[in-house]
Protein backbone atom coordinates (compact mmCIF):
# COMPACT_ATOMS: atom_id res chain seq x y z
CA UNK A 1 0.00 0.00 0.00
CA UNK A 2 2.94 2.56 0.34
CA UNK A 3 3.92 2.03 -2.96
CA UNK A 4 0.06 2.10 -4.84
CA UNK A 5 -0.48 4.95 -2.22
CA UNK A 6 0.30 7.73 -4.07
CA UNK A 7 -1.02 6.49 -7.74
CA UNK A 8 -3.70 3.60 -7.06
CA UNK A 9 -7.23 4.44 -8.81
CA UNK A 10 -6.52 7.98 -10.59
CA UNK A 11 -4.83 8.37 -13.89
CA UNK A 12 -3.27 11.39 -14.70
CA UNK A 13 -4.81 12.14 -18.32
CA UNK A 14 -8.37 12.03 -16.94
CA UNK A 15 -7.02 15.70 -16.03
CA UNK A 16 -4.80 17.38 -18.18
CA UNK A 17 -1.87 15.26 -16.65
CA UNK A 18 -2.46 16.88 -13.43
CA UNK A 19 0.07 14.06 -11.22
CA UNK A 20 -2.43 14.17 -8.16
CA UNK A 21 -6.29 14.29 -8.35
CA UNK A 22 -8.35 17.57 -8.48
CA UNK A 23 -10.02 18.66 -5.57
CA UNK A 24 -13.78 18.22 -7.30
CA UNK A 25 -15.15 20.85 -5.64
CA UNK A 26 -18.38 20.20 -7.05
CA UNK A 27 -21.99 19.43 -5.68
CA UNK A 28 -23.20 17.94 -8.63
CA UNK A 29 -22.24 16.05 -11.95
CA UNK A 30 -23.44 16.97 -15.87
CA UNK A 31 -24.99 13.84 -17.13
CA UNK A 32 -24.52 13.50 -21.12
CA UNK A 33 -27.65 12.50 -22.14
CA UNK A 34 -31.00 11.83 -20.10
CA UNK A 35 -30.96 8.27 -20.41
CA UNK A 36 -27.21 8.05 -19.34
CA UNK A 37 -28.53 9.98 -16.03
CA UNK A 38 -31.20 7.12 -15.80
CA UNK A 39 -28.87 4.44 -16.09
CA UNK A 40 -26.23 6.26 -13.25
CA UNK A 41 -29.29 6.28 -10.89
CA UNK A 42 -30.61 2.89 -11.73
CA UNK A 43 -27.09 1.23 -10.69
CA UNK A 44 -26.88 3.80 -7.70
CA UNK A 45 -30.50 2.53 -6.01
CA UNK A 46 -29.93 -0.74 -6.86
CA UNK A 47 -32.32 -1.46 -9.71
CA UNK A 48 -29.97 -2.62 -11.86
CA UNK A 49 -26.35 -4.60 -11.51
CA UNK A 50 -23.36 -2.80 -13.12
CA UNK A 51 -21.74 -4.47 -15.82
CA UNK A 52 -18.53 -6.42 -15.05
CA UNK A 53 -16.20 -3.67 -14.22
CA UNK A 54 -18.59 -0.72 -14.79
CA UNK A 55 -17.77 1.58 -12.13
CA UNK A 56 -20.63 3.55 -10.68
CA UNK A 57 -21.40 7.50 -12.84
CA UNK A 58 -20.99 10.27 -10.83
CA UNK A 59 -23.99 12.05 -9.99
CA UNK A 60 -24.11 14.22 -6.43
CA UNK A 61 -21.76 14.79 -3.80
CA UNK A 62 -23.86 13.21 -1.48
CA UNK A 63 -23.58 9.50 -3.26
CA UNK A 64 -20.13 9.93 -4.83
CA UNK A 65 -17.39 12.08 -5.98
CA UNK A 66 -14.08 11.12 -6.96
CA UNK A 67 -11.74 11.94 -4.20
CA UNK A 68 -13.66 9.97 -2.20
CA UNK A 69 -13.76 7.19 -4.26
CA UNK A 70 -10.17 7.08 -4.96
CA UNK A 71 -9.81 7.83 -1.56
CA UNK A 72 -11.95 4.81 -0.50
CA UNK A 73 -9.81 2.35 -2.78
CA UNK A 74 -6.88 3.41 -1.20
CA UNK A 75 -8.19 2.40 1.98
CA UNK A 76 -9.12 -0.30 1.03
CA UNK A 77 -5.23 -1.00 -0.17
CA UNK A 78 -4.62 -0.95 3.57
CA UNK A 79 -6.48 -3.32 4.57
CA UNK A 80 -6.98 -5.82 2.52
CA UNK A 81 -10.75 -5.60 1.44
CA UNK A 82 -13.20 -4.72 -1.10
CA UNK A 83 -14.84 -1.62 -0.37
CA UNK A 84 -14.63 1.45 2.11
CA UNK A 85 -16.56 4.03 3.09
CA UNK A 86 -15.60 7.80 3.90
CA UNK A 87 -17.37 10.09 6.39
CA UNK A 88 -18.18 13.37 7.64
CA UNK A 89 -15.74 12.04 11.21
CA UNK A 90 -15.67 9.13 12.81
CA UNK A 91 -18.50 9.46 15.05
CA UNK A 92 -20.14 9.60 11.60
CA UNK A 93 -19.19 6.34 10.65
CA UNK A 94 -19.67 4.80 13.72
CA UNK A 95 -23.17 6.04 13.68
CA UNK A 96 -24.47 5.39 10.03
CA UNK A 97 -22.63 1.93 11.07
CA UNK A 98 -24.84 1.30 14.08
CA UNK A 99 -27.95 2.54 12.45
CA UNK A 100 -27.67 0.50 9.12
CA UNK A 101 -27.33 -3.24 11.25
CA UNK A 102 -29.17 -2.09 14.67
CA UNK A 103 -33.28 -2.28 14.77
CA UNK A 104 -35.62 -1.85 17.82
CA UNK A 105 -35.41 -4.75 20.13
CA UNK A 106 -31.79 -5.59 19.01
CA UNK A 107 -28.98 -5.97 21.66
CA UNK A 108 -25.67 -4.32 20.85
CA UNK A 109 -22.71 -6.03 22.83
CA UNK A 110 -20.10 -3.42 23.45
CA UNK A 111 -16.15 -3.21 25.35
CA UNK A 112 -15.56 -1.08 27.61
CA UNK A 113 -14.14 1.70 27.97
CA UNK A 114 -15.44 3.13 24.59
CA UNK A 115 -13.93 6.71 23.29
CA UNK A 116 -16.16 9.04 25.37
CA UNK A 117 -18.44 9.96 22.10
CA UNK A 118 -19.05 6.03 21.54
CA UNK A 119 -20.22 5.85 25.23
CA UNK A 120 -23.27 8.55 24.63
CA UNK A 121 -24.06 6.70 21.73
CA UNK A 122 -24.57 3.55 22.97
CA UNK A 123 -25.64 4.54 26.71
CA UNK A 124 -27.61 7.28 25.72
CA UNK A 125 -28.93 7.46 22.02
CA UNK A 126 -29.13 3.74 20.89
CA UNK A 127 -31.39 3.12 23.82
CA UNK A 128 -33.60 5.77 23.14
CA UNK A 129 -34.49 3.69 19.49
CA UNK A 130 -35.00 0.90 21.72
CA UNK A 131 -31.46 -0.71 20.92
CA UNK A 132 -30.53 -2.89 24.00
CA UNK A 133 -26.98 -1.91 24.68
CA UNK A 134 -24.47 -4.66 26.96
CA UNK A 135 -21.07 -3.73 27.94
CA UNK A 136 -18.32 -6.13 28.12
CA UNK A 137 -14.84 -5.51 29.93
CA UNK A 138 -11.74 -6.09 28.62
CA UNK A 139 -10.01 -9.58 30.05
CA UNK A 140 -13.71 -11.07 30.85
CA UNK A 141 -13.32 -14.91 29.39
CA UNK A 142 -15.81 -15.87 26.99
CA UNK A 143 -18.14 -17.53 29.68
CA UNK A 144 -18.39 -13.89 31.33
CA UNK A 145 -19.43 -12.42 28.47
CA UNK A 146 -21.80 -15.22 27.22
CA UNK A 147 -23.83 -14.59 30.45
CA UNK A 148 -23.94 -10.81 29.62
CA UNK A 149 -25.89 -11.34 26.64
CA UNK A 150 -27.85 -14.12 28.05
CA UNK A 151 -29.08 -11.85 30.82
CA UNK A 152 -30.86 -9.79 28.10
CA UNK A 153 -31.55 -12.85 25.45
CA UNK A 154 -35.00 -12.92 26.89
CA UNK A 155 -35.46 -9.54 25.69
CA UNK A 156 -33.65 -9.15 21.90
CA UNK A 157 -31.04 -10.84 19.93
CA UNK A 158 -27.94 -10.13 19.46
CA UNK A 159 -27.16 -7.88 16.22
CA UNK A 160 -24.08 -6.75 16.60
CA UNK A 161 -20.68 -6.56 17.88
CA UNK A 162 -18.78 -3.25 18.75
CA UNK A 163 -15.26 -3.19 20.13
CA UNK A 164 -12.73 -0.65 20.55
CA UNK A 165 -8.99 -2.42 20.75
CA UNK A 166 -7.11 -1.15 22.12
CA UNK A 167 -8.98 0.80 23.88
CA UNK A 168 -9.39 4.38 24.58
CA UNK A 169 -7.86 5.89 27.32
CA UNK A 170 -6.49 2.41 28.92
CA UNK A 171 -5.11 0.44 25.79
CA UNK A 172 -6.97 -2.24 27.11
CA UNK A 173 -7.08 -5.33 24.60
CA UNK A 174 -10.20 -7.02 23.04
CA UNK A 175 -10.05 -10.25 21.52
CA UNK A 176 -10.88 -10.13 17.97
CA UNK A 177 -11.54 -13.81 17.34
CA UNK A 178 -13.34 -14.06 20.62
CA UNK A 179 -15.91 -11.49 19.68
CA UNK A 180 -15.77 -13.15 16.10
CA UNK A 181 -16.60 -16.18 17.57
CA UNK A 182 -19.33 -14.82 19.70
CA UNK A 183 -20.97 -12.99 16.33
CA UNK A 184 -20.69 -15.97 14.17
CA UNK A 185 -22.47 -18.52 17.45
CA UNK A 186 -25.87 -16.19 17.31
CA UNK A 187 -25.91 -16.87 13.25
CA UNK A 188 -29.19 -18.38 11.57
CA UNK A 189 -30.73 -18.10 8.12
CA UNK A 190 -31.93 -14.46 8.63
CA UNK A 191 -29.39 -12.70 10.92
CA UNK A 192 -26.00 -12.71 10.80
CA UNK A 193 -24.33 -10.54 13.52
CA UNK A 194 -21.70 -8.34 12.75
CA UNK A 195 -18.19 -7.47 14.48
CA UNK A 196 -16.80 -4.10 14.22
CA UNK A 197 -13.60 -2.94 15.51
CA UNK A 198 -12.82 0.66 16.16
CA UNK A 199 -8.99 0.56 14.61
CA UNK A 200 -8.26 4.15 15.18
CA UNK A 201 -5.57 3.60 18.36
CA UNK A 202 -3.49 1.19 15.91
CA UNK A 203 -4.89 0.89 12.49
CA UNK A 204 -4.58 0.51 9.96
CA UNK A 205 -0.59 -0.14 9.90
CA UNK A 206 -0.18 -2.02 13.31
CA UNK A 207 -3.56 -4.41 13.76
CA UNK A 208 -5.47 -5.75 10.70
CA UNK A 209 -8.66 -6.76 12.21
CA UNK A 210 -10.44 -8.50 8.92
CA UNK A 211 -7.51 -10.78 9.36
CA UNK A 212 -8.54 -11.99 12.59
CA UNK A 213 -11.96 -12.52 12.25
CA UNK A 214 -13.99 -8.72 12.21
CA UNK A 215 -16.53 -8.11 9.98
CA UNK A 216 -16.27 -4.17 9.93
CA UNK A 217 -13.21 -1.81 10.49
CA UNK A 218 -14.27 1.22 12.03
CA UNK A 219 -11.67 4.37 11.95
CA UNK A 220 -11.74 8.09 13.14
CA UNK A 221 -9.86 9.25 10.12
CA UNK A 222 -9.08 12.31 11.94
CA UNK A 223 -6.22 10.55 13.84
CA UNK A 224 -3.28 8.75 12.17
CA UNK A 225 -5.26 8.70 8.86
CA UNK A 226 -5.47 12.23 8.61
CA UNK A 227 -2.44 12.54 10.49
CA UNK A 228 -1.94 16.77 10.40
CA UNK A 229 -4.85 17.54 12.94
CA UNK A 230 -5.97 19.19 10.49
CA UNK A 231 -8.97 17.91 9.37
CA UNK A 232 -12.18 15.92 10.77
CA UNK A 233 -13.20 12.51 8.86
CA UNK A 234 -14.40 8.63 9.35
CA UNK A 235 -14.34 5.32 7.08
CA UNK A 236 -15.46 2.01 7.40
CA UNK A 237 -13.85 -0.78 5.74
CA UNK A 238 -14.77 -4.52 4.97
CA UNK A 239 -16.50 -6.66 2.32
CA UNK A 240 -18.72 -5.23 -0.32
CA UNK A 241 -21.73 -7.22 1.01
CA UNK A 242 -21.55 -5.65 4.20
CA UNK A 243 -20.41 -2.60 3.34
CA UNK A 244 -23.25 -1.44 0.54
CA UNK A 245 -25.96 -1.51 3.16
CA UNK A 246 -24.15 1.31 5.10
CA UNK A 247 -23.67 3.35 1.76
CA UNK A 248 -27.35 3.27 1.17
CA UNK A 249 -27.45 4.85 4.84
CA UNK A 250 -24.89 7.30 4.31
CA UNK A 251 -26.68 8.88 1.09
CA UNK A 252 -29.76 9.10 2.91
CA UNK A 253 -28.26 10.41 6.21
CA UNK A 254 -26.01 12.92 4.28
CA UNK A 255 -22.78 11.84 6.57
CA UNK A 256 -20.21 11.56 4.10
CA UNK A 257 -17.04 13.27 3.55
CA UNK A 258 -16.47 16.21 0.90
CA UNK A 259 -14.45 16.10 -1.88
CA UNK A 260 -11.75 18.66 0.07
CA UNK A 261 -11.47 16.45 3.01
CA UNK A 262 -10.88 13.46 0.88
CA UNK A 263 -8.16 15.23 -1.21
CA UNK A 264 -6.39 16.31 2.04
CA UNK A 265 -6.92 12.52 3.23
CA UNK A 266 -5.10 10.88 0.04
CA UNK A 267 -2.63 13.60 0.41
CA UNK A 268 -2.03 12.18 3.80
CA UNK A 269 -2.09 8.24 3.05
CA UNK A 270 1.26 9.21 0.98
CA UNK A 271 3.48 9.87 4.34
CA UNK A 272 1.44 7.41 6.94
CA UNK A 273 3.55 4.58 6.85
CA UNK A 274 6.61 7.03 7.57
CA UNK A 275 4.55 8.97 9.99
CA UNK A 276 3.23 5.60 11.85
CA UNK A 277 6.90 4.36 11.68
CA UNK A 278 8.33 7.53 12.85
CA UNK A 279 5.70 7.88 15.46
CA UNK A 280 6.17 4.32 16.61
CA UNK A 281 9.99 4.52 17.07
CA UNK A 282 9.73 7.70 19.32
CA UNK A 283 6.79 6.45 21.64
CA UNK A 284 9.24 3.32 22.32
CA UNK A 285 11.82 5.39 23.53
CA UNK A 286 9.23 7.93 25.14
CA UNK A 287 8.41 4.94 27.22
CA UNK A 288 11.40 3.64 28.02
CA UNK A 289 11.74 6.60 29.88
CA UNK A 290 8.30 7.01 31.26
CA UNK A 291 9.03 3.20 32.91
CA UNK A 292 12.25 4.71 34.45
CA UNK A 293 10.39 8.38 35.70
CA UNK A 294 9.88 7.81 40.18
CA UNK A 295 6.62 10.20 39.45
CA UNK A 296 4.85 7.84 36.42
CA UNK A 297 2.66 4.94 37.83
CA UNK A 298 0.80 2.51 36.05
CA UNK A 299 2.09 3.46 32.94
CA UNK A 300 0.57 1.86 29.99
CA UNK A 301 1.87 0.93 26.36
CA UNK A 302 1.44 -2.25 25.13
CA UNK A 303 5.30 -3.14 25.06
CA UNK A 304 5.43 -3.22 28.78
CA UNK A 305 2.39 -5.95 28.96
CA UNK A 306 3.90 -8.45 31.61
CA UNK A 307 4.27 -11.75 29.34
CA UNK A 308 1.95 -13.50 32.78
CA UNK A 309 -0.68 -11.27 31.62
CA UNK A 310 -3.43 -12.54 29.49
CA UNK A 311 -3.13 -9.19 27.98
CA UNK A 312 0.18 -10.16 26.53
CA UNK A 313 -1.32 -13.33 24.64
CA UNK A 314 -4.12 -10.86 22.78
CA UNK A 315 -1.46 -8.56 21.77
CA UNK A 316 1.23 -11.06 20.61
CA UNK A 317 -1.55 -12.31 18.42
CA UNK A 318 -3.13 -9.35 17.26
CA UNK A 319 -0.84 -6.20 17.03
CA UNK A 320 1.85 -5.89 15.20
CA UNK A 321 3.33 -3.02 17.04
CA UNK A 322 2.94 -1.40 20.21
CA UNK A 323 1.61 2.03 18.63
CA UNK A 324 2.40 5.71 19.75
CA UNK A 325 -0.45 6.03 22.56
CA UNK A 326 0.87 5.78 25.81
CA UNK A 327 -1.26 6.50 29.52
CA UNK A 328 0.34 6.95 33.10
CA UNK A 329 -1.59 8.01 36.14
CA UNK A 330 0.28 10.49 38.77
CA UNK A 331 -0.26 10.35 42.00
CA UNK A 332 -2.52 12.98 43.50
CA UNK A 333 -5.35 13.08 41.23
CA UNK A 334 -6.79 16.03 39.07
CA UNK A 335 -4.51 18.25 40.39
CA UNK A 336 -1.08 16.77 39.77
CA UNK A 337 -2.27 15.55 36.11
CA UNK A 338 -3.08 19.32 35.83
CA UNK A 339 0.21 20.13 37.22
CA UNK A 340 1.80 18.24 34.73
CA UNK A 341 -0.31 19.09 31.74
CA UNK A 342 0.14 22.51 32.56
CA UNK A 343 3.77 22.54 32.47
CA UNK A 344 3.83 21.22 29.23
CA UNK A 345 5.35 23.13 26.49
CA UNK A 346 6.45 21.50 23.32
CA UNK A 347 4.44 18.57 24.00
CA UNK A 348 0.40 20.51 23.61
CA UNK A 349 -2.31 19.90 25.49
CA UNK A 350 -5.30 19.01 23.35
CA UNK A 351 -7.28 15.93 22.68
CA UNK A 352 -7.24 13.79 19.86
CA UNK A 353 -4.43 12.02 18.29
CA UNK A 354 -2.27 10.48 15.42
CA UNK A 355 -1.20 13.90 14.97
CA UNK A 356 2.39 14.81 13.68
CA UNK A 357 2.58 17.16 16.95
CA UNK A 358 2.51 15.05 20.46
CA UNK A 359 -0.56 15.93 22.44
CA UNK A 360 -1.78 15.30 26.12
CA UNK A 361 -4.97 15.18 27.49
CA UNK A 362 -6.97 14.34 30.43
CA UNK A 363 -9.57 12.15 29.39
CA UNK A 364 -12.02 12.18 32.80
CA UNK A 365 -12.18 15.43 32.22
CA UNK A 366 -11.82 15.86 28.47
CA UNK A 367 -12.29 13.25 26.10
CA UNK A 368 -13.97 11.10 28.64
CA UNK A 369 -15.80 14.08 30.99
CA UNK A 370 -19.29 12.43 29.96
CA UNK A 371 -19.10 9.15 31.10
CA UNK A 372 -20.92 8.49 34.02
CA UNK A 373 -18.19 8.60 37.34
CA UNK A 374 -19.01 4.63 38.54
CA UNK A 375 -18.07 3.41 34.37
CA UNK A 376 -14.74 5.42 34.82
CA UNK A 377 -13.83 3.94 38.21
CA UNK A 378 -14.56 0.50 36.89
CA UNK A 379 -12.59 1.42 33.29
CA UNK A 380 -9.95 2.53 35.05
CA UNK A 381 -10.26 6.47 33.43
CA UNK A 382 -9.10 7.82 36.86
CA UNK A 383 -8.61 11.61 37.89
CA UNK A 384 -4.57 11.04 37.95
CA UNK A 385 -4.43 9.44 34.28
CA UNK A 386 -3.33 11.29 31.12
CA UNK A 387 -3.22 10.51 27.89
CA UNK A 388 -0.15 11.09 25.13
CA UNK A 389 -0.39 10.99 21.28
CA UNK A 390 3.44 10.80 20.23
CA UNK A 391 4.07 12.65 17.34
CA UNK A 392 7.09 13.00 14.82
CA UNK A 393 8.98 15.32 16.72
CA UNK A 394 12.87 15.12 18.08
CA UNK A 395 12.28 12.12 20.96
CA UNK A 396 15.18 14.02 23.06
CA UNK A 397 12.78 17.18 23.19
CA UNK A 398 10.00 14.82 23.80
CA UNK A 399 11.68 13.65 26.76
CA UNK A 400 13.28 17.10 27.69
CA UNK A 401 9.83 18.53 27.77
CA UNK A 402 8.01 15.56 29.73
CA UNK A 403 10.66 15.38 32.17
CA UNK A 404 10.43 19.02 33.25
CA UNK A 405 6.32 18.92 33.51
CA UNK A 406 7.09 16.00 35.29
CA UNK A 407 8.85 17.76 38.02
CA UNK A 408 6.60 20.19 38.50
CA UNK A 409 3.91 17.14 39.64
N1 LIG B 1 -13.01 6.33 17.96
C1 LIG B 1 -11.95 6.62 18.73
C2 LIG B 1 -11.12 5.51 19.29
C3 LIG B 1 -11.62 7.96 19.00
O1 LIG B 1 -10.55 8.24 19.77
C4 LIG B 1 -12.43 8.99 18.45
C5 LIG B 1 -12.13 10.41 18.70
O2 LIG B 1 -11.31 10.76 19.51
C6 LIG B 1 -13.53 8.63 17.68
C7 LIG B 1 -13.78 7.30 17.44
C8 LIG B 1 -14.44 9.68 17.08
O3 LIG B 1 -13.83 10.24 15.98
P1 LIG B 1 -14.13 11.73 15.42
O4 LIG B 1 -13.67 12.68 16.47
O5 LIG B 1 -13.37 11.78 14.14
O6 LIG B 1 -15.61 11.81 15.22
Amino acid sequence: PESLSMGYGYRPEWSEGSIKSPIFQTSTFVFQTAEEGKHFFEIATGQVEAEEGERPGMIYSRLNNPDLEILEDRLCLWEDAEMGLVFASGMAAIATTLLTYLRPGDILLHSEPLYGGTTHLVNETLPEFGIISVPFRAGMSREEVESKIAEHEPHGRLAMVLIETPANPTLDLIDIRMCAEIAESRRTDERHPLLAVDNTFLGPLWQHPLQHGADLVLYSATKYIGGHSDLVAGAVIGSEADIRPIAATRTYMGTMADAWTGWLLMRSLETLHMRMTRQGDTAAKVARFLEEHPTVRSLRYLDLLDAKDPQYDIYRRQCLSPGAMISFEVDGGEPAAFRFLNALTLVKLAVSLGGTESLAEHPASMTHSGVPADEKERTGVTAGLVRLSIGVEHPDDLIADLGQALRAV
